[in-house]
């Protein structure tokens, strides 16, 4: 199989050939289709993270075919899965007990613990795939998988706001926009300084508003999710944030955030974070992703073209996701 390799922190990802192994007890042996480039990829890529063991393959939104499966997977050989970032779980622990194994203290990711999807091929817990809708390809797919999963798992921490703000307007923002409008509530778009294409991006997937992460929206929000890894957006949010209103990080990194007055917080608004997802995210969105119907914008690449598709994403020069799509 060919994959693309994190050698050393920093990177760059280099093309590597790797042996197939056959799936164990309750493995399935994928060919992957298609895989999404997120922004956790960067982070896994810098060393923002703690604890990866080089070399990895990374990438966590993959779309793929069924090739094998090992003894007691419920997949058939020829089943088309996704392959979100939560991989594995301990289904013992508190968090586990409590229905939030995304907070599982033993989790392990897939393209962080788990060799992911930058290669031709992978091995997946058959547990932690999904079934992809059919009206969907996989190259548009893909994203679903994790912008569309931890989008929505932010919209849903977010409450019932019905006037939403969302800061940075990438790919997980341009899926949880569309849900956010199928659902009724208006969204306020905010972007880096001057970038009139992201505005215009947001405005054509239905935003009411778009402006400069800095600018005051027109009205009061009652709750805003921030995607972009940027710790000074949590004062701006705030103040954005009307009395009750809550501000979620939908992000796994993020640079520090600067200290502001009590009084942007005060008034019972919540700050919270969004950490991984659950399978029960997974198939509530992945269900209701084709009755919006969410329509993801990709851009595509061969896996061989990696390293660019991350550079585009680090540049911000990408509307919607990037996707590599793999020749077999
Ligand atoms: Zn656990
Ligand atoms: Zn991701």
């Amino acid at each position: 199989m060919a994959a693309m390799v994190l050698e050393q922190a920093g990177g760059p990802l280099r093309a590597r050939e790797r042996d197939l192994r056959q799936p164990r007890r309750g493995e399935l042996l994928i060919k992957v289709k298609a895989c999404a480039v997120c922004r956790t990829d960067l982070h896994v890529i810098d060393g923002d993270l703690p604890g990866i063991s080089h070399p990895l393959i990374p990438g966590h939104e993959i779309v793929g075919e069924v090739l094998a499966a090992g003894d007691g997977a419920c997949w058939q050989a020829g089943a088309r899965v996704g392959v979100p970032w939560l991989g594995w779980t301990c289904g013992k622990c508190d968090h586990c007990l409590a229905g939030r194994e995304n907070l599982c203290d033993r989790a392990r990711f897939t393209g962080y613990q788990i060799d992911g999807g930058f290669a031709t091929h992978l091995i997946a817990d058959h547990r932690y795939c999904f079934a992809i809708d059919d009206s969907y390809d996989d190259a548009h797919a893909a994203p679903l998988l994790c912008a569309g999963l931890i989008g929505f798992r932010s919209l849903v921490m977010a409450g019932e706001a019905e006037r939403l703000g969302i800061y940075g307007f990438g790919a997980a923002a341009h899926i949880v926009a569309q849900v956010a409008r199928h659902q009724g509530r208006q969204v306020f778009a905010f972007t880096r300084h001057g970038d009139r294409q992201a505005q215009e991006f947001a405005k054509r997937l239905g935003a009411a508003w778009a402006g400069a992460s800095g600018d005051t929206p027109p009205e009061e929000l009652d709750a805003a999710i921030i995607f972009a890894p940027v710790g000074e957006l949590v004062p701006m949010a705030l103040r954005a944030v009307r009395k009750g209103g809550t501000v979620v990080c939908g992000g796994i990194h993020m640079s520090d955030i600067p200290a502001f007055p009590y009084r942007i917080l005060w008034g019972e608004r919540v700050l919270r974070s969004v950490a991984n997802l659950t399978r029960r995210d997974a198939e509530e969105f992945l269900a209701l992703a084709p009755k919006v119907p969410v329509a993801t914008e990709v851009q595509k690449f061969a896996l061989s073209e990696a390293n660019t598709a991350v550079g585009r994403l680090r540049a911000g020069a990408l509307n919607g996701a990037a996707v590599l799509v793999m020749q077999h």
